[in-house]
């Protein structure tokens, strides 16, 4: 019998309502296997009986005829989102056992389609970083090479699914936290528009640029699975006022006339094998009709500071709720209130939350506010209006490197000022609120999979995951699968 963990979740989706299998037998698949890989790390909480409850549930709907397409489809959830029946964590020791009284409303939505929740995976601690090494409860590993990063801070879930362990993952994205990691582990990732998808529910870390999105083995996995999830949540104060919307629509649109704008002096200063890569990929989708045109992105080369700037201010506001008070992590010995909550934060946080709260902390106080706060938000403007000129005027759509290379070694970029310098063409998307994706475009002469972004106008996700879809049935890169140390 074929291995169904291997399966997308279009294939599932007609196993499923053919009754060919049970949504019981495959969540069961996915568990033996989750189990079989626990050294990659991928998860941090699974119960299987809650999940197997699920899966009967799931089939009793479709045995009456009352299912959806996705039901009875396992997904994972990054810990980042908050959970009823499985801990959330945010993979810090200040959540460790913590458990919502209620589901992200993401989560929610899912489980209304009738998807089935496999577990939680690892990220780095509240979202912050680019390798999943930040998390409290260990490090995930990239199932095609353990000595790699798998990248971050959505390690797990892209870690998850490049291992079959997960068909889909849930995952956020504040900047570029879906795309790199989707990248290093050779799979399909897409961050939508801020604002898309509700963020009720999600621990917060940067609010004006949290995003949940999805990672999955295909676009059109990623269109099926996120039309599921988007819309307007009023629990959200900056959600969009707007319905959801069918985003497979344009999967089989193709791309001829499609005007696709070339960030070439970014592309040009990437490793080699993977510039290379991009430019074939690029080839591929102009034999298919689209058009290139040169573009040069001037502003969002300052996407760094400006990033660093403003996330870190956010995450130190936002995290001023953890106190040891009303819940997280409390310190057990301390002789009054302040010295309760210095104490309990300062055995709950990790490095890098404390790092980020301090820089947060520093950029917004009296004096320094304007100098950094200020003028940080004065270039984020400039960069999304920048973006703004090239859809309105060259192009559709812009292809542009996810990160510099392949997925890099863990003990390379051990200092945290390398690793944001990292995040060079992640984070210009993510102050302009755009959507974007990560596409599987090549693997290097050591075995790792290469990866290029495609980033789309404000709420053009059906038209970006037609083109991504146009691309990935022209090449297979994205089926490229690792093999495990399990299956050896
Ligand atoms: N690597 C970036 C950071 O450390 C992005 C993280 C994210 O998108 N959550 O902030």
């Amino acid at each position: 019998m074929t291995d169904l963990t291997k399966s997308t979740v279009s294939e599932l989706s007609r196993l499923l309502q053919q009754k060919e299998v049970s949504s019981v037998e495959l969540t069961q698949a996915y568990l033996d296997k989750i189990e079989k890989n626990k050294k990659l790390n991928a998860y941090l909480d699974v119960r299987p009986e809650v999940s197997l409850e699920e899966a009967k549930e799931a089939d009793r709907k479709i045995a009456k005829g009352e299912s959806q397409s996705l039901t009875g489809i396992p997904i994972a959830h990054k810990d980042i989102f908050v959970t009823r029946q499985w801990a959330s964590t945010a993979a810090s020791k200040m959540l460790e056992g913590y458990m919502s009284p209620f589901d992200a409303t993401v989560v929610e939505k899912l489980k209304l389609a009738g998807m089935v929740t496999l577990g939680k995976t690892n990220c780095d601690e509240f979202a912050m970083g680019s390798t999943t090494a930040n998390s409290a409860f260990g490090k995930t590993l990239n199932p095609w090479r353990e000595d790699v990063v798998p990248g971050g801070s959505s390690g797990g879930s892209a870690s998850a699914v490049a291992a079959r362990l997960a068909p889909v993952a849930t995952a956020t994205d504040t900047g570029g936290s879906i795309r790199q990691p989707a990248a290093f582990c050779g799979v399909t990732g897409i961050k939508p528009t801020y604002g898309r998808p509700s963020r009720w529910g999600m621990i917060a870390f940067a609010s004006s640029l949290d995003t949940a999105g999805i990672i999955a083995q295909t676009a059109e996995d990623c269109a099926i699975v996120l039309s599921s999830m988007i819309g307007f949540d009023k629990k959200d104060s900056t959600s969009i006022e707007l319905p959801g919307e069918d985003l497979t629509t344009e999967l089989n649109s193709g791309v001829k006339g499609l005007r696709i704008g070339v960030a070439r002096s970014w592309i040009d200063k990437t490793d080699p094998q993977l510039r290379d890569s991009i430019y074939s990929a690029l080839e591929v989708l102009k034999k298919e009709g689209a058009l290139l045109v040169d573009i040069e992105l001037s502003k969002a080369n300052l996407g760094v500071p400006v990033y660093y700037i403003i996330a870190p201010a956010e995450a130190s506001s936002n995290l001023n709720r953890y106190d040891g008070i009303r819940y997280g992590h409390r310190a057990q010995n301390y002789s009054d209130l302040i010295d309760m909550i210095k104490k309990s934060r300062d055995e709950g946080f990790g490095p890098e939350p404390k790092r980020r709260i301090l820089i947060g902390t520093y950029v917004l106080s009296h004096g320094y506010y304007d100098a950094y706060y200020i003028k940080a938000q004065q270039v984020r403007r400039l960069i999304a209006e920048e973006f703004d000129g090239f859809f309105s005027n060259s192009c559709d759509m812009i292809v542009a490197p996810v990160s510099t290379g392949a997925a890099f070694r863990f003990d390379d970029k051990s200092d945290p000022l390398s690793l944001y310098l990292s995040d060079l063409y992640t984070v210009p998307p993510s102050l302009a609120g755009l959507p974007s994706m990560s596409l599987p475009c090549g693997i290097n002469s050591e075995g790792l999979p290469l990866a290029f972004q495609l980033i789309a106008p404000k709420l053009r996700e059906a038209r970006l995951l037609g083109v991504a879809h146009t691309y990935q049935k022209a090449t297979d890169w994205h089926k490229k699968e690792p093999v495990l140390n399990s299956e050896e």
